[in-house]
Protein backbone atom coordinates (compact mmCIF):
# COMPACT_ATOMS: atom_id res chain seq x y z
CA UNK A 1 0.00 0.00 0.00
CA UNK A 2 2.95 2.21 1.22
CA UNK A 3 4.61 1.34 -2.03
CA UNK A 4 1.18 2.10 -4.19
CA UNK A 5 1.06 5.63 -2.53
CA UNK A 6 4.44 6.61 -2.97
CA UNK A 7 4.26 5.47 -6.60
CA UNK A 8 1.49 7.69 -7.07
CA UNK A 9 3.01 10.69 -5.01
CA UNK A 10 6.05 10.13 -7.42
CA UNK A 11 3.75 10.60 -10.56
CA UNK A 12 1.66 13.50 -9.32
CA UNK A 13 4.37 15.68 -7.49
CA UNK A 14 5.84 17.19 -9.97
CA UNK A 15 2.38 18.33 -11.17
CA UNK A 16 1.59 19.57 -8.04
CA UNK A 17 4.54 21.69 -7.62
CA UNK A 18 3.78 22.58 -11.34
CA UNK A 19 0.39 23.91 -10.49
CA UNK A 20 1.97 25.79 -7.18
CA UNK A 21 4.35 27.31 -10.18
CA UNK A 22 1.03 28.24 -11.86
CA UNK A 23 -0.50 30.15 -9.29
CA UNK A 24 2.56 31.75 -7.96
CA UNK A 25 0.89 35.79 -6.76
CA UNK A 26 3.24 38.88 -8.05
CA UNK A 27 5.76 39.56 -5.50
CA UNK A 28 5.72 43.89 -5.88
CA UNK A 29 9.67 44.73 -5.44
CA UNK A 30 10.46 48.24 -4.37
CA UNK A 31 14.02 49.15 -5.95
CA UNK A 32 15.94 52.22 -4.77
CA UNK A 33 19.26 53.16 -6.30
CA UNK A 34 20.31 56.20 -4.10
CA UNK A 35 21.10 59.54 -5.87
CA UNK A 36 19.69 58.23 -9.15
CA UNK A 37 18.70 61.68 -11.00
CA UNK A 38 15.90 61.57 -13.01
CA UNK A 39 17.78 62.13 -16.30
CA UNK A 40 20.33 59.88 -15.43
CA UNK A 41 17.91 57.40 -17.67
CA UNK A 42 17.92 59.35 -21.02
CA UNK A 43 22.06 58.77 -21.04
CA UNK A 44 21.30 55.12 -22.64
CA UNK A 45 23.09 53.03 -20.55
CA UNK A 46 20.51 51.66 -18.89
CA UNK A 47 18.98 48.83 -21.27
CA UNK A 48 17.65 47.03 -18.13
CA UNK A 49 15.69 50.31 -16.68
CA UNK A 50 15.15 51.41 -19.86
CA UNK A 51 13.54 48.25 -21.10
CA UNK A 52 11.44 47.79 -17.72
CA UNK A 53 10.43 52.17 -18.47
CA UNK A 54 9.43 51.44 -21.78
CA UNK A 55 7.27 48.08 -20.94
CA UNK A 56 6.11 49.69 -18.23
CA UNK A 57 5.85 53.42 -16.71
CA UNK A 58 8.45 56.07 -16.33
CA UNK A 59 8.40 59.46 -14.65
CA UNK A 60 10.46 61.52 -12.06
CA UNK A 61 9.69 61.96 -8.71
CA UNK A 62 10.31 65.14 -6.82
CA UNK A 63 11.74 64.75 -3.38
CA UNK A 64 10.20 66.21 -0.68
CA UNK A 65 12.10 68.65 1.26
CA UNK A 66 14.87 68.34 2.26
CA UNK A 67 16.55 66.46 -0.39
CA UNK A 68 18.23 64.17 1.65
CA UNK A 69 18.82 60.24 2.39
CA UNK A 70 16.63 59.32 5.37
CA UNK A 71 13.84 61.46 4.77
CA UNK A 72 12.68 60.90 1.63
CA UNK A 73 13.17 56.86 1.44
CA UNK A 74 10.95 57.46 4.88
CA UNK A 75 8.57 59.07 3.04
CA UNK A 76 8.03 56.94 0.22
CA UNK A 77 7.13 53.86 2.47
CA UNK A 78 4.66 56.14 4.38
CA UNK A 79 3.05 58.39 2.66
CA UNK A 80 4.18 61.24 5.10
CA UNK A 81 6.51 64.19 4.26
CA UNK A 82 9.43 64.50 6.42
CA UNK A 83 7.61 67.28 8.74
CA UNK A 84 4.50 64.22 9.60
CA UNK A 85 6.65 61.18 9.20
CA UNK A 86 9.33 63.18 12.18
CA UNK A 87 12.52 61.99 10.15
CA UNK A 88 13.06 65.79 9.08
CA UNK A 89 16.76 65.34 8.27
CA UNK A 90 19.63 62.87 7.90
CA UNK A 91 21.13 64.66 10.85
CA UNK A 92 18.34 66.01 13.64
CA UNK A 93 17.76 67.61 17.29
CA UNK A 94 14.55 66.75 19.14
CA UNK A 95 14.03 69.36 21.88
CA UNK A 96 12.47 66.46 23.67
CA UNK A 97 15.93 64.81 23.52
CA UNK A 98 18.00 67.90 23.67
CA UNK A 99 21.42 65.99 24.80
CA UNK A 100 21.80 63.76 21.56
CA UNK A 101 21.71 64.47 17.66
CA UNK A 102 20.17 61.78 15.23
CA UNK A 103 22.93 60.99 12.96
CA UNK A 104 22.33 58.39 9.98
CA UNK A 105 25.70 57.25 10.97
CA UNK A 106 25.52 56.95 14.42
CA UNK A 107 23.65 53.49 14.84
CA UNK A 108 22.87 54.00 18.65
CA UNK A 109 20.20 56.92 17.59
CA UNK A 110 19.53 55.68 13.93
CA UNK A 111 17.95 52.53 15.14
CA UNK A 112 15.78 53.91 18.22
CA UNK A 113 12.33 53.70 17.41
CA UNK A 114 12.25 56.95 19.20
CA UNK A 115 12.92 58.95 15.77
CA UNK A 116 10.40 57.07 13.64
CA UNK A 117 7.47 56.20 15.79
CA UNK A 118 6.07 58.98 13.75
CA UNK A 119 4.42 57.14 10.93
CA UNK A 120 4.17 53.36 10.20
CA UNK A 121 6.05 52.40 7.35
CA UNK A 122 4.33 50.22 4.42
CA UNK A 123 5.97 46.88 5.70
CA UNK A 124 4.43 47.04 9.41
CA UNK A 125 0.97 47.99 7.74
CA UNK A 126 1.38 45.00 5.14
CA UNK A 127 2.05 42.71 7.76
CA UNK A 128 -0.71 43.61 10.21
CA UNK A 129 -2.93 42.82 7.22
CA UNK A 130 -1.13 39.26 6.57
CA UNK A 131 0.85 40.71 3.39
CA UNK A 132 4.49 39.18 4.01
CA UNK A 133 7.15 41.51 3.91
CA UNK A 134 10.76 41.32 3.58
CA UNK A 135 13.82 44.37 3.44
CA UNK A 136 17.34 43.99 1.81
CA UNK A 137 18.05 47.25 3.03
CA UNK A 138 15.77 50.38 3.44
CA UNK A 139 16.77 53.07 6.09
CA UNK A 140 14.05 52.04 9.39
CA UNK A 141 13.84 48.64 8.29
CA UNK A 142 16.06 48.09 10.82
CA UNK A 143 14.11 49.61 13.73
CA UNK A 144 11.49 48.25 15.80
CA UNK A 145 9.33 50.88 14.52
CA UNK A 146 5.57 50.67 16.85
CA UNK A 147 7.92 47.95 18.15
CA UNK A 148 7.90 45.70 14.77
CA UNK A 149 10.19 44.83 11.91
CA UNK A 150 9.76 43.38 9.10
CA UNK A 151 9.82 39.07 9.15
CA UNK A 152 12.59 39.85 7.24
CA UNK A 153 15.38 42.12 7.24
CA UNK A 154 19.03 42.88 7.88
CA UNK A 155 21.00 45.12 9.58
CA UNK A 156 22.36 47.79 6.99
CA UNK A 157 26.06 47.07 5.66
CA UNK A 158 27.36 48.88 2.53
CA UNK A 159 29.77 45.76 2.26
CA UNK A 160 27.33 43.41 1.18
CA UNK A 161 27.84 43.34 -2.38
CA UNK A 162 25.13 43.41 -5.13
CA UNK A 163 24.72 39.83 -6.39
CA UNK A 164 24.53 39.01 -2.99
CA UNK A 165 21.47 41.40 -2.30
CA UNK A 166 19.65 40.28 -5.27
CA UNK A 167 20.07 36.24 -4.32
CA UNK A 168 18.68 37.56 -1.14
CA UNK A 169 15.60 37.94 -2.86
CA UNK A 170 15.77 35.50 -5.46
CA UNK A 171 15.95 32.96 -2.07
CA UNK A 172 13.18 34.46 -0.98
CA UNK A 173 11.21 34.08 -3.90
CA UNK A 174 12.60 30.46 -3.61
CA UNK A 175 10.36 29.85 -0.40
CA UNK A 176 7.25 27.86 0.11
CA UNK A 177 4.36 30.03 -0.50
CA UNK A 178 3.28 30.40 3.03
CA UNK A 179 6.83 32.17 4.11
CA UNK A 180 7.69 33.71 0.58
CA UNK A 181 6.89 37.23 1.13
CA UNK A 182 4.89 39.17 -1.54
CA UNK A 183 6.34 42.30 -0.46
CA UNK A 184 10.05 43.37 -0.66
CA UNK A 185 12.51 46.33 -0.82
CA UNK A 186 15.99 46.42 -2.31
CA UNK A 187 18.56 49.21 -1.70
CA UNK A 188 21.77 50.62 -3.58
CA UNK A 189 23.77 53.29 -2.64
CA UNK A 190 26.79 53.06 -5.14
CA UNK A 191 25.29 55.92 -7.88
CA UNK A 192 25.18 58.48 -5.15
CA UNK A 193 28.29 57.62 -3.19
CA UNK A 194 30.16 57.75 -6.90
CA UNK A 195 27.82 61.51 -7.22
CA UNK A 196 28.85 62.89 -3.97
CA UNK A 197 33.09 62.01 -4.63
CA UNK A 198 33.20 62.35 -8.88
CA UNK A 199 29.87 64.78 -9.17
CA UNK A 200 26.96 63.85 -11.37
CA UNK A 201 28.49 64.13 -14.92
CA UNK A 202 31.50 61.71 -13.88
CA UNK A 203 32.50 58.46 -15.43
CA UNK A 204 32.16 56.92 -12.28
CA UNK A 205 28.71 57.67 -11.98
CA UNK A 206 28.22 56.37 -15.33
CA UNK A 207 30.08 52.69 -14.04
CA UNK A 208 27.94 53.07 -10.97
CA UNK A 209 24.40 53.29 -13.08
CA UNK A 210 25.66 50.20 -15.34
CA UNK A 211 26.79 48.29 -12.26
CA UNK A 212 23.37 48.84 -10.89
CA UNK A 213 21.66 48.52 -14.19
CA UNK A 214 23.45 45.04 -14.72
CA UNK A 215 22.35 44.04 -11.16
CA UNK A 216 18.14 44.70 -11.93
CA UNK A 217 18.52 42.90 -15.26
CA UNK A 218 20.37 40.12 -13.04
CA UNK A 219 17.51 40.61 -10.84
CA UNK A 220 14.60 40.21 -13.75
CA UNK A 221 15.85 36.88 -15.27
CA UNK A 222 16.34 35.36 -11.78
CA UNK A 223 12.51 36.18 -11.17
CA UNK A 224 12.10 34.79 -14.68
CA UNK A 225 13.69 31.86 -14.46
CA UNK A 226 11.70 30.66 -11.21
CA UNK A 227 8.41 31.51 -13.02
CA UNK A 228 7.69 34.90 -10.15
CA UNK A 229 5.23 37.63 -11.41
CA UNK A 230 6.50 40.75 -10.12
CA UNK A 231 5.86 44.36 -10.00
CA UNK A 232 8.94 46.42 -9.88
CA UNK A 233 8.85 50.32 -8.64
CA UNK A 234 12.26 51.25 -9.13
CA UNK A 235 12.89 54.70 -7.49
CA UNK A 236 15.25 57.42 -6.06
CA UNK A 237 15.42 59.74 -3.18
CA UNK A 238 16.78 62.45 -4.40
CA UNK A 239 19.07 63.71 -7.56
CA UNK A 240 22.60 65.10 -7.42
CA UNK A 241 24.27 68.32 -8.31
CA UNK A 242 27.61 69.33 -9.10
CA UNK A 243 29.60 71.48 -6.35
CA UNK A 244 33.01 73.10 -6.49
CA UNK A 245 34.89 74.90 -3.40
CA UNK A 246 34.41 78.38 -5.65
CA UNK A 247 30.90 78.56 -4.37
CA UNK A 248 30.49 78.74 -0.69
CA UNK A 249 28.94 80.53 2.16
CA UNK A 250 30.83 80.36 5.11
CA UNK A 251 28.34 80.83 8.69
CA UNK A 252 31.46 81.89 10.37
CA UNK A 253 31.68 84.93 8.03
CA UNK A 254 28.11 86.12 9.16
CA UNK A 255 28.13 84.67 12.91
CA UNK A 256 30.46 83.68 15.98
CA UNK A 257 30.62 79.83 15.84
CA UNK A 258 30.29 79.53 19.34
CA UNK A 259 26.51 80.98 19.65
CA UNK A 260 24.62 78.25 16.72
CA UNK A 261 24.64 74.72 16.89
CA UNK A 262 24.66 73.91 12.87
CA UNK A 263 22.68 70.52 12.84
CA UNK A 264 23.33 69.97 9.36
CA UNK A 265 25.17 72.05 6.64
CA UNK A 266 25.88 71.85 2.79
CA UNK A 267 22.94 72.56 0.14
CA UNK A 268 20.73 73.64 3.19
CA UNK A 269 21.60 74.18 6.73
CA UNK A 270 19.83 73.31 9.91
CA UNK A 271 20.54 76.17 12.59
CA UNK A 272 20.09 76.25 16.23
CA UNK A 273 20.74 78.97 18.16
CA UNK A 274 23.16 77.95 20.70
CA UNK A 275 21.94 78.03 24.49
CA UNK A 276 21.94 81.48 26.02
CA UNK A 277 22.22 83.72 22.69
CA UNK A 278 20.47 86.74 21.81
CA UNK A 279 18.81 87.66 18.94
CA UNK A 280 21.98 88.14 17.40
CA UNK A 281 22.06 85.02 15.15
CA UNK A 282 18.39 85.83 14.12
CA UNK A 283 19.52 89.03 13.08
CA UNK A 284 22.31 87.73 11.48
CA UNK A 285 21.03 84.69 9.56
CA UNK A 286 17.64 85.76 8.36
CA UNK A 287 18.74 89.31 6.56
CA UNK A 288 19.48 88.62 3.06
CA UNK A 289 22.14 87.08 1.51
CA UNK A 290 23.79 86.51 -2.05
CA UNK A 291 23.53 83.17 -2.92
CA UNK A 292 20.99 81.67 0.61
CA UNK A 293 17.95 82.18 1.74
CA UNK A 294 17.46 81.86 5.40
CA UNK A 295 13.90 81.81 7.68
CA UNK A 296 12.72 81.18 10.83
CA UNK A 297 11.29 77.37 10.54
CA UNK A 298 7.47 78.76 10.81
CA UNK A 299 8.15 81.02 7.84
CA UNK A 300 9.27 78.56 5.19
CA UNK A 301 7.20 78.90 2.10
CA UNK A 302 4.35 76.42 2.42
CA UNK A 303 5.29 74.61 -0.28
CA UNK A 304 8.31 73.24 1.64
CA UNK A 305 5.62 71.51 3.79
CA UNK A 306 8.26 72.07 6.47
CA UNK A 307 8.79 73.74 9.64
CA UNK A 308 6.17 72.48 11.82
CA UNK A 309 7.50 69.43 13.49
CA UNK A 310 9.56 70.39 16.67
CA UNK A 311 12.65 68.18 15.63
CA UNK A 312 13.18 71.19 12.45
CA UNK A 313 15.89 73.47 13.64
CA UNK A 314 15.18 77.41 15.14
CA UNK A 315 16.34 78.60 11.25
CA UNK A 316 16.50 76.75 8.09
CA UNK A 317 19.28 78.31 5.45
CA UNK A 318 18.51 76.72 1.76
CA UNK A 319 21.68 77.53 -0.53
CA UNK A 320 21.15 78.83 -4.42
CA UNK A 321 21.58 75.15 -6.19
CA UNK A 322 25.75 74.30 -6.93
CA UNK A 323 26.15 76.35 -3.78
CA UNK A 324 27.40 75.27 -0.09
CA UNK A 325 27.03 76.02 3.28
CA UNK A 326 30.07 75.49 5.55
CA UNK A 327 30.39 76.20 9.14
CA UNK A 328 33.68 76.65 9.67
CA UNK A 329 36.17 73.78 8.62
CA UNK A 330 34.12 71.73 6.40
CA UNK A 331 34.07 67.71 7.24
CA UNK A 332 33.98 66.73 3.94
CA UNK A 333 35.79 68.81 0.73
CA UNK A 334 33.17 70.59 -0.82
CA UNK A 335 34.10 69.34 -4.51
CA UNK A 336 32.11 66.37 -6.25
CA UNK A 337 28.21 66.59 -5.77
CA UNK A 338 25.51 67.17 -3.03
CA UNK A 339 22.11 66.91 -2.91
CA UNK A 340 19.57 68.80 -0.09
CA UNK A 341 18.75 72.20 -2.12
CA UNK A 342 15.01 73.07 -3.01
CA UNK A 343 12.80 70.50 -4.06
CA UNK A 344 11.73 72.98 -6.85
CA UNK A 345 15.59 72.03 -8.13
CA UNK A 346 15.23 69.92 -11.46
CA UNK A 347 18.47 68.63 -10.36
CA UNK A 348 16.93 67.26 -7.79
CA UNK A 349 14.10 65.12 -9.08
CA UNK A 350 14.75 61.74 -8.67
CA UNK A 351 14.36 58.01 -10.84
CA UNK A 352 10.85 56.44 -11.28
CA UNK A 353 10.30 53.64 -13.42
CA UNK A 354 7.44 51.22 -12.64
CA UNK A 355 7.14 47.25 -14.50
CA UNK A 356 4.42 45.17 -14.45
CA UNK A 357 2.31 47.48 -12.47
CA UNK A 358 -0.55 48.31 -14.93
CA UNK A 359 0.65 51.70 -14.94
CA UNK A 360 1.98 53.00 -19.09
CA UNK A 361 3.55 55.54 -20.27
CA UNK A 362 5.16 59.19 -18.84
CA UNK A 363 3.65 59.55 -15.43
CA UNK A 364 5.01 63.35 -15.52
CA UNK A 365 6.61 64.59 -12.47
CA UNK A 366 5.02 63.64 -9.44
CA UNK A 367 5.89 64.06 -5.55
CA UNK A 368 7.43 60.46 -4.22
CA UNK A 369 4.80 60.59 -1.17
CA UNK A 370 2.70 59.36 -3.49
CA UNK A 371 4.38 56.08 -4.06
CA UNK A 372 2.94 54.56 -1.17
CA UNK A 373 -0.65 54.64 -2.05
CA UNK A 374 0.30 52.86 -5.41
CA UNK A 375 2.64 50.45 -3.26
CA UNK A 376 -0.56 49.65 -0.96
CA UNK A 377 -2.58 49.70 -4.04
CA UNK A 378 -0.08 46.95 -5.63
CA UNK A 379 -0.45 45.26 -2.18
CA UNK A 380 -4.01 44.84 -1.64
CA UNK A 381 -3.58 46.63 1.83
CA UNK A 382 -5.58 50.21 2.70
CA UNK A 383 -2.88 52.71 3.11
CA UNK A 384 -3.19 54.58 6.15
CA UNK A 385 -3.76 58.53 5.92
CA UNK A 386 -1.07 60.45 5.54
CA UNK A 387 0.16 63.61 2.68
CA UNK A 388 -0.44 62.05 -0.01
CA UNK A 389 -3.76 62.53 -2.48
CA UNK A 390 -3.53 59.07 -4.48
CA UNK A 391 -3.06 60.88 -7.71
CA UNK A 392 -0.39 58.22 -8.87
CA UNK A 393 -2.33 55.40 -7.84
CA UNK A 394 -5.32 56.48 -9.18
CA UNK A 395 -3.78 56.11 -13.14
CA UNK A 396 -3.76 52.27 -12.21
CA UNK A 397 -6.17 50.85 -14.55
P1 LIG B 1 23.28 60.95 2.08
O1 LIG B 1 24.20 61.47 3.10
O2 LIG B 1 21.92 61.61 2.18
O3 LIG B 1 23.85 60.99 0.75
O4 LIG B 1 23.03 59.42 2.48
C1 LIG B 1 23.44 58.34 1.68
C2 LIG B 1 24.07 57.30 2.52
O5 LIG B 1 23.08 56.73 3.38
C3 LIG B 1 24.57 56.13 1.73
O6 LIG B 1 25.94 56.29 1.42
C4 LIG B 1 24.36 54.95 2.63
O7 LIG B 1 25.59 54.39 3.07
C5 LIG B 1 23.60 55.50 3.81
N1 LIG B 1 22.52 54.60 4.18
C6 LIG B 1 21.59 54.10 3.37
N2 LIG B 1 20.76 53.26 4.04
C7 LIG B 1 21.19 53.23 5.30
C8 LIG B 1 20.76 52.56 6.47
N3 LIG B 1 19.70 51.74 6.46
N4 LIG B 1 21.45 52.79 7.61
C9 LIG B 1 22.50 53.62 7.63
N5 LIG B 1 22.97 54.28 6.55
C10 LIG B 1 22.32 54.09 5.40
ZN1 LIG C 1 20.28 59.52 -0.88
ZN1 LIG D 1 23.89 61.34 -0.97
Amino acid sequence: MNRVLSLLLALFLPFAAQAQEDTRKPVTILISIDGFRADYLDRGITPHLSRLAAEGAHGKLRPSFPTKTFPNHYAMVTGKRPDTNGIVGNNMIDPRRPDVTFSLGDPKQSLDPFWWDEAEPAWITADKAGVRSATMFWPGSEVAIHEKRPPDWLRYDRHVGYAQRVNTILDWMRRPSDIRPAFVTLYFEAVDDAGHRFGPDSAEVNAAITEVDKRIGDLTAGLAAIGQPARLLVVADHGMRAIDESRVIQLADLVDLPSIIAVETGPYAAVEPAAGTDNRVYDALLKPHDHMNCNRREELPERLHYGRNPRVAAIICIAEPGWSIIAGTPSWPVKGGAHGYDNQDPQMLALFVASGTGLKGDVGTIDNIEVYPLLMLLLGVAPLPGDATGELAKRLP
